[in-house]
C-alpha cells in the first residue's frame, strides 16, 4: 500500500501519519523529518537546504525528489509506505509518476487557516525519534518528555509565526494544486482536522474506507 498524505502545515499529517504505520505496517517516510536530520547532522545536504527551511521555504525540487527516491528505495519499503509532505508540488508528483510509483491514494486532512496558528505554537516534537506531539491536543505522558524514547521535546524552529505565515502561503500557492491533480486521477480522499486527535484520526480512517 502506499499512500501519501498532504494538508496544511500543523494539520496533522504527521500523527496521522504514524497511526497509519502503525495500522497497516507500512513505513511512515517524513521529508520533513529527514531534512531536519540532516540539518542538525550538519550534512551537505542539511548545510544546502537550512535556510530554505528556517523561512518556511519548499526545498528545491530536485533535492526532495532525489532524497525520497534514495529512501523509497530500502528494504523497509518494499510492503509500502506512507509518504508525508511528499509531493508537495505538481512537478515532485510528476517526478513520482515518472518513477513508475502509484499511489494507492492521495490523503488530504483539512483544516482552515485559523486554526492552524493554535495547532503549530503548541507543537512539540522529540528532539531525539522526531515523534510528533502538542501541549493541548496530543500531550506527552510526561511532560517535555517523548513517551516513546524518553529525549526532550522541542519547538522546531520553523514553528515560529514569521514563518508559520509563509507556510501557509506556500501551501495554498504550491501544494492545494495538488488536490486538483490527485482529484483528476481518482486518488483523492479528503478527512476534516479536528481539535481532538480520536476525532481526525476517525475522519482519515473513514476517508480510508476501512472504518
Ligand atoms: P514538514 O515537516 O512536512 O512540515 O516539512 C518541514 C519543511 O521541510 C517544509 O516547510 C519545507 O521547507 C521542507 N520540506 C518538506 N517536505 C518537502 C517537500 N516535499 N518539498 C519541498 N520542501 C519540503
Amino acid at each position: 500500500m502506499k499512500i501519501t498524505i498532504m494538508g496544511p502545515p500543523g494539520g496533522g499529517k504527521g500523527t496521522q501519519a504514524e497511526l497509519l504505520e502503525k495500522r497497516f505496517g507500512i513505513t511512515h517516510i517524513s521529508t520533513g523529518a529527514i531534512i531536519r536530520k540532516a540539518i542538525s547532522e550538519r550534512t551537505p545536504l542539511g548545510l544546502a537546504v537550512q535556510d530554505f527551511i528556517a523561512k518556511g521555504d519548499l526545498v528545491p525540487d530536485d533535492v526532495v525528489i532525489s532524497m525520497v527516491k534514495e529512501r523509497i528505495a530500502e528494504p523497509d519499503c518494499e510492503a509500502g509506505y506512507i509518504l508525508d509532505g511528499f509531493p508537495r508540488t505538481i512537478p515532485q508528483a510528476e517526478a513520482m509518476e515518472s518513477m513508475g510509483i502509484s499511489l494507492d491514494c492521495a490523503l488530504e486532512i483539512r483544516v482552515e487557516d485559523d486554526a492552524i496558528v493554535e495547532r503549530l505554537s503548541g507543537r512539540r516534537e522529540c528532539g531525539k525519534c522526531a515523534a510528533p506531539y502538542h501541549v493541548k491536543f496530543n500531550p506527552p505522558k510526561v511532560e517535555g518528555k517523548c513517551d516513546k524514547c524518553g529525549g526532550d521535546l522541542i519547538t522546531r524552529a520553523d514553528d515560529v509565526p514569521e514563518a508559520i505565515r509563509e507556510r501557509l502561503s506556500v501551501y495554498h500557492a504550491q501544494t492545494e494544486p495538488l488536490r486538483r491533480f490527485y482529484q483528476e486521477r481518482g486518488l483523492l480522499r479528503t478527512a476534516k482536522g479536528c481539535e481532538e486527535l480520536a476525532d481526525t484520526t476517525k475522519n482519515v480512517l473513514q476517508a480510508l474506507g476501512v472504518e
